[in-house]
């Protein structure tokens, strides 16, 4: 179906990729009357946000500690943009966010309530009870004002009148703290250098990087909503939330297409109708009025762009931002007698202070069927672990050097995990190993990267690109894009693309 409002082209937008930004983008357009067409190159929606069945296991392909699905206030994002499509997902409120296990037995757990939070953290760190209470206020305080106004496009100057006169006091609080790192905040009120280790995990485990290189706004959002709105698993696995936006977005009059993948983005400057438009790996070329990006930017500028010159804009920001680590990923089905009675789903294993950025420092474990044990078959359990890793150090490997590698490295991981699961290698049922590889092919992450993070530290998030590019017609969406990686993150990268995409085009 064509109800473009331009008569000679395919679509009004035509997003290339279902990741979570990308549908948010889509279903946002298509419920304000857009003709829409998603063109994903996988076989189902979602990206990062996807899944995969092995054997009566459904695994996650990457998140699964999901904020954004509240039911108050306005940083509920998921929940807002399955509701402006009329589908809803069944959730499974979590009650501990993250359980760390750190240096010198540094063993906290974030409750999902506040005060019982920082109860915890100050009987670890009693001198420091003042410091903590402020630096966590500071960053509701951030939250606070993020969820008392509409999250749209701060591009749209009419947007950023109307929300500064209805809520000015909200609009200065931001504008005080954009150009703040959490780290900066964190030093001005903690002295303890282990408290503030714990902070800098705090950061990294979302945003790859330490406390002083972490915007205080991304801080404000993960640390505050954590306790207000929570941490809730979608029933049935994160796979559904892209089933469900590419449902939405269907009966919504938008398309989707998937095994499409998209090789070129032709300017608009270059095309034979004027209109900016797209080809594809079977040779079609479509056109359309907009075209959105969910792809990286280095994929966009580098590969779909081809023959362009880097626009200076790109040029600049990569002299701030570089591609983050991918990761090494663990896909575990094992017998429930390997997960001990009251074990929590989410965990952050560091054995040494030292190597927590290095590559396989860190080690993240979701434990998914603790909430929802139909993900595996009766008296099993996924337990899903992943630690950042480079692409370098899995490219040029014959395929039995890759498999020997993949096998000598998970069997290091499991080893660590035993600390905190300490049967689990004798109760092993299914095993599948990711490299950066594994998210570069699947995925189309360029290097296989989690997304960007800045080389230096920068001024907060004002350095971070919005969706508009300096292609004439082009938008970008998703985690290199403002504000950053994560679910309900490029939630928001799309309802502020669709917002500046819908005043483009009279919507
Ligand atoms: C291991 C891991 C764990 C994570 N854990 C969490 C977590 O617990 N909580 C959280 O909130 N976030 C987490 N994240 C981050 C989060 O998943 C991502 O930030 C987010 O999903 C990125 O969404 P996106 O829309 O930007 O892009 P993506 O998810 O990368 O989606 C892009 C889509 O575009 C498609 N595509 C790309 N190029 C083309 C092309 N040329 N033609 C057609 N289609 C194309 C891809 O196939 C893909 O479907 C995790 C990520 C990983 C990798």
């Amino acid at each position: 179906m064509v109800r473009s409002v331009v008569k000679d082209v395919d679509a009004d937008v035509i997003v290339i990729g279902s990741g979570i930004g990308g549908l948010v983008t889509a279903t946002q357009l298509a419920a304000k009357g857009a003709d829409v067409l998603v063109l994903e190159s996988y076989l189902i929606p979602g990206g990062s946000a996807g899944y995969f069945e092995r054997q009566g296991y459904r695994f996650d392909v990457g998140a699964s500690m999901i904020f954004g699905f509240g039911e108050q206030g306005t940083t509920n994002l998921l929940t807002r943009a399955l509701a402006a499509v009329n589908v809803k997902l069944e959730t499974i409120p979590d009650d501990t966010q993250i359980h760390y296990h750190l240096p010198d037995d540094l063993d906290i757990r974030v409750d999902r309530d506040y005060e019982k939070f920082i109860q915890e953290l100050g009987d670890r760190f009693p001198h420091e009870r003042t410091g903590i209470r402020k630096f966590y206020d500071a960053c509701w305080e951030v939250f606070n004002c993020l969820n008392s106004i509409e999250l749209l496009s701060l591009e749209e100057p009419r947007y950023l009148m109307r929300v500064f006169f209805q809520k000015p006091f909200s609009c200065l609080g931001l504008v005080k703290y954009l150009p703040q790192n959490a780290g900066d905040i964190a030093k001005r009120y903690i002295r303890d250098p282990e408290l503030l280790k714990f902070i800098d995990m705090e950061c990294y485990c979302w945003s790859v990087v330490p406390a002083a290189k972490t915007p205080a706004i991304n801080a404000g959002m993960v640390f505050s909503d954590r306790h207000y709105g929570g941490i809730n698993y979608p029933k049935g696995g994160v796979g559904k939330i892209g089933e469900a936006l590419a449902e939405g977005l269907q009966k919504a009059g938008g398309t989707i297409r998937y095994g499409a993948r998209v090789t070129q983005i032709i300017p608009k400057s270059q095309s034979k109708n004027g209109a900016i438009s797209v080809k594809l790996a079977n040779g079609e070329t479509l056109t359309a009025r907009r075209v959105v990006s969910n792809a990286t930017r280095w994929d966009t500028f580098e590969h779909l762009l081809k023959g362009e010159p880097l626009p200076s804009s790109e040029q600049k920001w990569r002299q701030r931002y570089m591609k983050s680590p991918s990761f090494l990923s663990l896909h575990l089905g094992v017998k429930a007698e390997a997960i001990p009675a009251g074990t929590d789903c989410h965990h952050i294993l560091l054995e040494d202070w030292a190597n927590m950025e290095k590559s396989e420092g860190t080690i993240f474990v979701s434990i998914p069927t603790l909430l929802d044990p139909d993900l595996a078959p009766e008296g099993h359990h996924i337990v899903h672990t992943f630690t950042p890793s480079w692409m370098h150090e899995w490219e040029n490997l014959s395929p039995t050097e890759y498999e020997a590698l993949k096998e000598e490295r998970a069997a290091k991981l499991i080893a660590r995990l035993e600390k905190v699961l300490p049967e689990l290698s004798q109760n092993l049922d299914y095993q599948e190993v990711g490299t950066p590889r594994s998210h570069r092919r699947f995925l189309g992450r360029m290097d296989g990267t989690y997304g960007p993070i800045p080389k230096r530290k920068l001024l907060g998030l004002l350095g971070m690109p919005f969706n508009r590019t300096s292609v004439p017609d082009l938008y970008c969406v998703g985690d290199s894009t403002f504000p950053g990686q994560g679910l309900n993150a490029v939630a928001f990268s799309g309802f502020a693309c669709a917002h500046l995409i819908a005043t483009t085009l009279n919507l």
